[in-house]
Order: structure tokens, then C-alpha cells, then sequence
């Protein structure tokens, strides 16, 4: 049967095949320490489950407005204003199956053929597929390890040409944990005033933040920027709520409007009781978030440490999200068992089959000289994971 040209231009996440490689692993009894994952290891807190249950039992069985049932969109909007201070109507709030498929939706009506998408890099590999699933073509600006892989105003403006129609910003980011300051965004901000393109600013990590920074939606800027931006959240990361899928856009009227649309053809309402649960988290005590990034915090100083403590190895000092992203590129050209190691990819290979830890090779992220570690996962296991990384590390020839 042949394929659409859209479908063959589709590369797999690699981000989840190393994942479910090292399940597999795991499976077979093979005691694998994953770093691999993009998912909170805490589960739902039990409000938020005992709303699901209620919904169900309450009969909150049947399709919803396809944008999302108001009270869930009035939370969201509540949250919006009393996080950000940003004012948004229910009617200009979207919630999908995820903030994938928020930022899918987004992209589906904000960018065509023949059109560009600035994405700095390194970054989140769906952007570029969804860039692509659009029509339009990805511009792609290399962040620099020395700006702490923040984009800078001269390289956002240098990329800047009559067929830019969007530009991506992800802060906290995944994998970078780059958080973009108050500072960082009013500098981008003025670039961008000068010239005529949209933002769409996935904020989904907005809650793993540390060492005192505060997130700031670009969107918060000024009323200009705010018209121009589409503001994209949910509850997986914040929430342990991953499997429930429920994610978030808040934009201006007619964007929001154009993609409840196409979410009405495609996959209709997300899912009614996930929606009530959501409900339930959003106007939830903000208590148990914060127990959470505790705990988060702990892992992120240890891992830091850790890795600071293995020759050869860069590592930025994140303020946000759950990953470290270290440099690696002073181990390529060194041998293991005779196998050459030239990128993140050989190592991270040599790193699975002999070590028994699973890391995300930087090539998913668009710079193959790191690789993304996250650490939601116990202190015991972080330790224990470094330990052997720094083992094999030391045995390369
Ligand atoms: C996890 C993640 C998302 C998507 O989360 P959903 O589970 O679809 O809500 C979006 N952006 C980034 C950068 C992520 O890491």
C-alpha cells in the first residue's frame, strides 16, 4: 500500500524508543536504571483521582463542548490570571488530548507551506515534526552551551526573514531546563515587535523551577505580545497526570476558535473524565505541587553534583524542568572494547548494553555532543546510575 508523502516524512520519537528499549530490558530481568524518562515518577494525587471516580459514577460519560467543559476552562482561565496575569475568556481557551496535541492544533492553523518556524535548538523533537506536519519548514537557531542555551536577540533577529510565521519558545525547557527570565523574554520582545509573527510558548514545565526563579510567560509582556502568542500548559507534568491526557491552549479568539474547529473533526472533546479531574487538580491545594518540587529539587542538586564530579563532562545548571543536559564531547574518538565512540548516539548505545543505563542521546534534540538525563526517579537510583556511568566512562580507551 503506498504512504502519503506526509507519513513517510515522519521520523518515530526517539526520546520513547529508548524508553521502551530500556523497558524491554527491564522485562527481561535485566536490572536497567532509566534515565530516560519524560514523565514524573510521583502518581496522581488521590484528589484528583477520587474526582475521576466521582465523574464516572456522577455519569460525566458523554461527549463535552469540544473546547473543553467551562468549569475546566474557567479553571484554566482563573489559573492563567492568578499565575501569569493574563486574562483570557473561557471562549479563548482550547483543552486537548495533551499539551501535544495543543501545540499540534496550534500549529495546524497558524503555519503552511511555504512558511518558516524559528526553533531553537536544542529542542523538543516534536516541534520539528509537527513543523512539518503543518507544511512549513523548520529554521532552526543553535543555541550556545556558553548562553547557558538560551536564544539570544542577535540570533533570533539574524534568523528573522518576510517568511517567518512563528516562533517556538519552550521555558523551562526540555531537555535544555533553560529558564527564560523577566529579562531574557523583554530583550526577544523587543526584536520581535519589530517584525509581524506569532509565538507559540509551551510553559508545561512551568512548576519545576528552582534556586528561586519565577516563570514568566512571554505572553505576560505587553497587551501586543499577548495577542500574538498562543499560550500552551496541562496538567501531565506538574500533576504526575501523564496518562490522562489533558493539556491546554490559551490564545486570542479567532486562533482559539480555528482550533476547536479542527479539533472537532479530529478527535472531538479530550476525554470527559479526565476533563472533571482536571477540574479538581487545578482548583486543588497547591501543597502537594510544592511537596513535589522538594523532592525534585533534592534529585536535580545531587545529579548536578554527581556529574560535576566526571572529567570531561559540561553541564549548564538548569534552572527548571527535570532533565540535566551534559556535554559529552570530550569522550568522542576514545575507544570501548574496540568500538570507536564519536556521538552521544555510540555512547548512549555502549551506555545501555554494558552499563545498563538508559540516557537520551542529544541527537533527538538536534545536538549530538549531550545527552539528556532526567531525574524522576529515586536519589538511590540517581546515585547508583551515576556511579556507573562515571565507571565505564573511566574505562574508555
Ligand atoms: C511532556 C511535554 C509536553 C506534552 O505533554 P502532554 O503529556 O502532551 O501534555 C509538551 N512539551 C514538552 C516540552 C514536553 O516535555
Amino acid at each position: 500500500m503506498k504512504l502519503a508523502n506526509r507519513a513517510l516524512n515522519i521520523s518515530p520519537s526517539q526520546t520513547l524508543a529508548i524508553d521502551s528499549e530500556a523497558k524491554a530490558l527491564l522485562a527481561r530481568g535485566v536490572d536497567v536504571i532509566s534515565f530516560g524518562a519524560g514523565e514524573p515518577d510521583f502518581d496522581t494525587p488521590d484528589y484528583i483521582k477520587e474526582a475521576a471516580v466521582a465523574a464516572i459514577w456522577a455519569g460525566k460519560t458523554k461527549y463535552t463542548p469540544v473546547a473543553g467543559i467551562l468549569p475546566l476552562r474557567e479553571a484554566i482561565c482563573r489559573k492563567l490570571e492568578f499565575d501569569q496575569g493574563l486574562k483570557y475568556k473561557p471562549e479563548q481557551i482550547v483543552v486537548s488530548a495533551g499539551a501535544k496535541h495543543s501545540l499540534y492544533n496550534a500549529m495546524q492553523v497558524l503555519v503552511q507551506e511555504g512558511d518558516e518556524v524559528i526553533l531553537p535548538a536544542p529542542y523538543w523533537v516534536s516541534y520539528l515534526e509537527q513543523i512539518k506536519l503543518a507544511g512549513a519548514t523548520p529554521r532552526i537557531i543553535n543555541t550556545r552551551e556558553e548562553n547557558g542555551f538560551k536564544l539570544t536577540p542577535a540570533e533570533l533577529e539574524k534568523a528573522i526573514n518576510p517568511r517567518t510565521r512563528l516562533l517556538i519558545l519552550n521555558s523551562p525547557s526540555n531537555p535544555t531546563g533553560v529558564v527564560y527570565t523577566g529579562d531574557d523574554l523583554k530583550s526577544l520582545h523587543d526584536v520581535i515587535l519589530k517584525y509581524d509573527f506569532s509565538i507559540l510558548s509551551d510553559e508545561i514545565y512551568e512548576c519545576f523551577i528552582y534556586n528561586g526563579l519565577k516563570h514568566v510567560s512571554i505572553a505576560s509582556l505587553s497587551p501586543e505580545l499577548k495577542g500574538r502568542t498562543v499560550v500552551i500548559n496541562g496538567v501531565s507534568k506538574a500533576y504526575s497526570m501523564t496518562g490522562w491526557r489533558i493539556g491546554y491552549a490559551a490564545a486570542e479568539t479567532p486562533v482559539a476558535k480555528a482550533m476547536a474547529n479542527l479539533q472537532s473533526h479530529s478527535t472531538s472533546n479530550p476525554t470527559s473524565i479526565a476533563q472533571e479531574a482536571c477540574v479538581a487538580a487545578l482548583n486543588g491545594d497547591k501543597c502537594v505541587l510544592k511537596q513535589m518540587m522538594v523532592e525534585y529539587s533534592r534529585r536535580r542538586n545531587v545529579m548536578l553534583e554527581r556529574l560535576a564530579g566526571i572529567p570531561g563532562i559540561t553541564c549548564i545548571k538548569p534552572g527548571g524542568s527535570f532533565y540535566a543536559f551534559p556535554n559529552v564531547s570530550a569522550y568522542f574518538g576514545r575507544f570501548y572494547q574496540g568500538k570507536q565512540i564519536n556521538c552521544a548516539t555510540d555512547l548512549a548505545a555502549v551506555l545501555l548494553e554494558e552499563a545498563h543505563v538508559a540516557v537520551v542521546p542529544g541527537v533527538a534534540f538536534g545536538n549530538d555532543d549531550y545527552f539528556r538525563l532526567s531525574y524522576v526517579c529515586s536519589m538511590e537510583k540517581i546515585n547508583e546510575g551515576l556511579d556507573r556511568i562515571s565507571d565505564l566512562l573511566g574505562k574508555l580507551k
